[in-house]
């Protein structure tokens, strides 16, 4: 199985895709996340990167596909991923087609999560990321047990820089101009399932469940 997930930002595509590859035994491939880690290792590569993230720029679509390129020649990424957060425009789509063309591979789902507009904004704003294992959390809708602290790790829960509003309308911005053109893109290919992400999170999981099964 080879899925994209794809969806405006706060669309709840990071604590999907963490229940779905665990369900469904996939490898994770999170650009933003890959971005981040490298970061973290104060990698040259991530703090470039973090230059644009910061301001909610997208980080060039040349840096973006080769590190997706490398990741996908990985032996755990052979068989089974979960793409999430790429491709994030027309470009990436073309890029992220040629590369599973010359591995005679190819997608088998993209799986759309939409959101109405007006629930971005506050989804975004109240979202906590853990320091250590990355996994996200909402002050309102999905509370971590204790205040601040990580269920899964007890690391420290922070607000991504790029989680504050001037941001957050700037990659909305983005994702209106650049990244929804890939709905298109998809549906023309016949592989793109919407799923409507304004129910809770257990009922978006369950439609996804569903749009995989219908998958032939
Ligand atoms: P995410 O964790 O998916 O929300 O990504 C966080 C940030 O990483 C984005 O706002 C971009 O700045 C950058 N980023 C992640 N994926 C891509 C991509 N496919 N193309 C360009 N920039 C990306």
């Amino acid at each position: 199985m080879k899925i994209l997930l794809m969806g405006p930002p706060g669309a709840g595509k990071g604590s999907q895709s963490a229940k779905l590859v665990k369900d469904y035994e996939l490898t994770n491939i999170s650009t933003g996340e890959m971005f981040r880690e490298a970061a973290r290792n104060n990698e040259p590569l991530g703090i470039e990167a973090m230059k644009y993230i910061d301001q909610g720029d997208l980080v060039s679509d040349e840096i973006t596909n080769e590190i997706v390129r490398k990741r996908l020649l990985k032996p755990d990424a052979e068989r089974c991923f979960l793409l999430d957060g790429y491709p994030r425009t027309v470009s990436q789509a073309q890029a992220l087609d040629a590369m599973l063309l010359s591995m005679k591979s190819k997608l088998t789902a993209v799986i759309n999560i939409t959101v109405d507009k007006e629930a971005i904004l506050e989804r975004m704003v109240g979202r906590r990321v853990c320091k250590s294992c990355g996994l996200s959390y909402h002050l309102k809708f999905k509370p971590p047990k204790k205040e601040g602290v990580c269920d899964a790790c007890g690391g420290e829960l922070y607000q991504r820089v790029d989680d504050q509003p001037e941001s957050v309308r700037n990659r909305l911005d983005i994702y209106e101009r650049k990244t929804k053109p890939i709905v298109d893109y998809y549906a023309g290919h016949g592989i793109l399932k919407n799923v409507n992400g304004m129910q809770t999170f257990e009922n978006v999981y369950k439609d996804i469940k569903e749009a995989l099964g219908e998958v032939k």
